[in-house]
């Protein structure tokens, strides 16, 4: 089905190929018309356009204008810097990216020259060009590379690494040209959105990228998330130590009453909202007896922001032993708590527990306390290249992909001409029964090939293969490099020696992208090689040179005339990218070259897709030992089979692509909140909508809406708020002065609290707004992580809803927007109750302490709340000014 579209989409497509060329054709006349104009501009004239160009630029107008002349600029540029004039069809290329296209461009036609095109144009609109490569190596290599040229027109270079600082990323992205590999980009994007402070944030807003190997990075790729884990703390001690505390609390027969006196005791159970709550003295206890077990310092409050944390531990403790059950909620088996769905009593394997309850459970069972890994921020390469303004991409592979790119990015596809004919020439698979028969012909034609004095690169499917064929390569005396991930460190080394005379190279699909095989061997490689290590005048060094490259060109001459670069592939791929991706190291710029597959019926392919149609065929051939079979219709048989496996991967990218939408709805819409939080200079807007939200929810649980006061249940509106918020507010006295009408009293609880709560600002001399914003951020960010994990056990588990004939897309999408909105309750929730808890009077350092968290050398003048209150009234501080109302 999936391939018919394509055959269909690739006829259509066709022709618009052309019609586009004919177009792009026209602005390279245009830009060759300018090169003798150009070419007569000394230097700096010629870097003095880039100036030119950004002031029209500033002025109003669009870039697009100045492509032909931009085009001439880089071309002449690079003809000073590095001696290579732009061919024709690479113009035609960087047309093609500036308009956003896929550019199929075959291997060693210059994409890396290429790009610099269409870079330098987008780049002087100051908005930042990204440039993304597959790895570390050629992110660097390029940037250095083609910064010589930026350089020289006046632009600056940037290029991310893993292992860089922030400021350093934050001044590679500065830069009008930043370079560095699709994870980096990725992460740093992930990253900025959990910084704490705008001035931290890395990227500027994405504009325009330019992916390098385009199929790698949004389809190979795009199958596995970019995922940010937790440092995932093992805090299997805390939870263990936690667990002895419930059996030290006393539990109240009855709730405190509404004039707070409480039935002596420390936490009180709500059975119906399955949450525990701890009185005043249960608070109390709670702080000595973490103190006593060392997970509290002394002279440490338990209310400071830093210690909320440990609350949630205690309660979520005293909610596993007082309200989960064991063979009720859940199982124990195998040294794991397994939860038992209470919908359809079925074990609900793998999924866990939130807010730590599932290891406080495990805690109190006695088995194992799973650490979380736990995902703090997560995105696939499909949403995190469609917020570019612009994307484009080039690749000598996309043609196969052209309907994916096409219906998931938006993206066209356009095949650009070689700059001259390609004359490698590719044989029929050669297809034998056994993995013997076809390693044995393999090495006739590895030593055949050495014979001549033909460079030959094999490329196997793994390093356990690479090894394999390495040992028989031993055994018949032939010398050759093997190229894999465990050898990677001489990548540079035998690539450049692998265009050599005779020269046997195995390799992995290491071998594959952005790897440069020259024949002869890599000449620049020599040269600069030599030249560092000699210490000769300038004259000798340049005659030296001389005769190197003249010695080159007859090896490079030897070389040809023994057939070129010859491609041995040792198993078919799923995928042809990657089949044509090996042949294409071979036959660059017009070099000879060939190529050939060797395969067995042992092989993975072979056997799970293509294998009982072609045994058939053989075995009715009855073909003899050693014989093998090539022809045409074999070789439809692989493509067609390559064809099913490509299209259930198109399938499962597509179905995770289709679930990362939903999440990245919400995503989108977290993040932009984020933003708003990190850059606004005042916050309180927020938290008095925040205040008015939350208090509403709670005010309607004890005051339906359109009731009358009989039906109101104040006493326990009353408690609710003392223990949330740990204000005593006398609900009858803003009753007393309501006129007994609903809204009236929301009204007013909302007013006092925020009065209570401005009280509380006030007494902080410094400015406020940084410490709620970090509580905002704080609570923003747990609880989308949390949700992220529950989004994932969502997923997990929602296929099984398809036997109950329900769309789990669907379910999916539902329950995940339900979840969202749950969590959004939450965190308003969370941020109202911290700031209404957090000790401020106690601290009034409260903003260092929170920047400062590392420097545990500061001591705070703090004061209990049980000490006398230092006003002098020789009242507790808690019933005098530290009194939260
Ligand atoms: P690709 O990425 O398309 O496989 P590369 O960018 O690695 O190709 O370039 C392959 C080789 O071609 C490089 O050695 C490069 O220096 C050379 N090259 C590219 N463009 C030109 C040009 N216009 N003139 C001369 N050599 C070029
Ligand atoms: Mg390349």
């Amino acid at each position: 089905m999936f391939s018919n579209i394509s055959n269909l989409f690739k006829k259509i497509f066709g022709s618009r190929n052309d019609r586009l060329l004919k177009q792009y054709q026209v602005l390279v006349n245009n830009i060759n018309n300018m090169e003798h104009i150009i070419s007569e501009l000394s230097d700096i004239e010629l870097r003095s356009k880039t100036e030119k160009f950004r002031n029209y630029h500033a002025s109003g107008n669009s870039i697009d204008d100045l492509l032909p002349e931009a085009f001439a600029v880089v071309r002449e540029a690079s003809k000073r810097v590095y001696g290579m004039r732009h061919f024709d069809v690479q113009l035609l290329g960087g047309i093609a990216l500036h308009n956003g296209k896929i550019a199929e461009m075959r291997t060693g036609e210059g994409k890396t020259l290429t790009a610099t095109l269409p870079v330098y144009l987008n780049a002087i609109t100051g908005k930042g060009v990204h440039v993304v490569t597959v790895n570390d190596y050629l992110a660097r290599r390029d940037a250095e590379w083609m910064g010589k040229l930026y350089n020289f027109l006046g632009l600056s270079v940037g290029v991310i690494l893993s292992q860089q600082t922030s400021d350093e990323k934050k001044k590679a992205y500065l830069a009008d040209i930043t370079y560095g590999t699709n994870n980096e980009f990725g992460f740093d994007y992930l990253r900025d959105n959990m910084e704490y402070i705008l001035e931290n944030k890395r990227q500027r807003s994405l504009n325009y990228a330019i992916v390098d190997e385009v199929d790698s990075i949004l389809i190979d790729e795009a199958r596995t998330p970019l995922i940010i884990s937790g440092s995932f703390e093992d805090s299997s001690d805390l939870y263990i130590k936690i667990n002895k505390i419930p059996s030290l609390l006393v539990r109240m027969k009855n709730e405190p009453d509404q004039y707070g006196n409480e039935v002596s005791g420390d936490f009180w159970i709500d059975e119906k909202n399955q949450q525990v709550y701890l009185s005043e003295h249960g608070h109390e206890k709670v702080e000595n007896i973490l103190k006593e077990k060392g997970l509290l310092k002394n002279g440490v409050s338990l209310y400071d922001y830093n210690n909320v944390y440990l609350i949630n531990h205690v309660l979520s403790a005293l909610r596993a032993w007082n309200l989960f059950f064991r063979d009720r909620h859940y199982v124990v088996q195998e040294d794991e708590v397994i939860i038992v769905d209470e919908f359809t009593g079925r074990l609900m394997t793998g999924r866990r527990w939130s807010d730590g309850l599932h290891q406080a459970i495990e805690a109190k069972e006695g088995v194992n306390v799973q650490s979380e890994n736990q995902t703090l921020a997560s995105i696939t390469f499909q949403n995190y290249f469609r917020m570019y303004s612009k994307l484009s991409g080039m690749t000598g592979t996309a043609d196969t992909e052209a309907f994916e790119f096409q219906e998931i990015y938006n993206l066209e596809t356009i095949v650009i001409p070689t700059n001259k004919p390609m004359i490698r020439i590719d044989e029929n698979d050669h297809i034998y029964r056994t993995d013997a028969e076809k390693y044995e012909a393999i090495i006739v034609d590895i030593s055949e090939c050495y014979k001549r004095s033909q460079p030959v690169l094999v490329g196997t499917p793994n390093i356990e293969s690479s090894e394999y064929l390495s040992k028989l390569l031993k055994k018949q005396g032939l010398k050759h490099n093997v190229l894999n991930a465990k050898n990677h460190d001489n990548e540079a080394m035998i690539v450049a020696e692998a265009g050599k005379p005779g020269s046997i190279t195995i390799a992995t699909n290491m071998a594959g992208r952005g790897t440069d095989i020259v024949l002869g061997g890599n000449i620049d490689r020599l040269i600069s090689d030599i030249l560092k290590n000699t210490k000769s005048s300038d004259a000798e060094k340049n005659k030296y040179v001389y005769e190197i490259r003249e010695e080159w060109k007859s090896i490079n001459e030897l070389v040809k005339k023994s057939g070129g670069l010859r491609i041995i592939g040792t198993e078919r791929h799923e995928s042809r990218r990657i089949d044509n991706q090996l042949r294409g190291r071979s036959g660059r710029q017009g070099d000879p070259g060939s190529s050939c597959f060797y395969l067995s019926l042992d092989d993975q392919l072979m056997r799970i897709f293509a294998g009982d149609k072609l045994r058939y065929i053989i075995d009715h051939l009855k073909l003899p030992y050693g014989e093998a079979i090539k022809s045409g219709m074999v070789d439809r048989a692989i493509e067609s089979a390559q064809h099913k496996v490509e299209s259930r991967n198109f399938d499962i990218r597509k179905q995770l692509l289709e679930y990362d939408n939903i999440s990245n709805e919400q995503r989108n819409i977290i993040y932009s909140q984020r933003n708003e939080v990190l850059e606004s200079d005042s916050l309180i807007g927020f938290i008095d909508e925040m205040f008015k939200d939350v208090i509403c929810n709670i005010f309607r649980e004890y005051v339906p809406i359109d009731s009358v006061p009989d039906q109101w249940n104040i006493i326990d509106l009353q408690k609710r708020i003392e223990s949330e918020f740990q204000s005593n507010i006398n609900i009858s006295n803003l009753l007393d002065n309501s006129s007994s009408n609903e809204f009236d009293l929301l009204d007013s609880l909302h007013k006092k609290l925020m009065f209570i709560y401005n009280e509380k600002r006030s007494l902080i001399k410094t400015s406020y707004t940084n410490v709620e914003r970090l509580f905002l951020l704080q609570s923003i960010d747990y609880h989308w992580r949390e949700h992220l994990s529950r989004l994932e056990y969502l997923r997990q588990g929602i296929h099984l809803r398809g036997y109950a004939q329900k769309n789990p897309k669907q379910e999916y999408k539902r329950e995940a927007f339900e979840y969202f909105s749950v969590m959004l309750d939450k965190i308003r929730h969370d941020i109202v109750r911290n700031l209404m808890m957090i000790d401020v009077g106690l601290n009034n350092n409260l903003e260092s302490d929170i920047f400062d968290k590392n420097d545990s050398n500061k001591k705070f003048n703090k004061i209990r709340r049980n000490e006398a209150c230092p006003c002098g009234s020789s009242k507790k501080y808690k019933h005098c000014h530290g009194s939260l109302s």
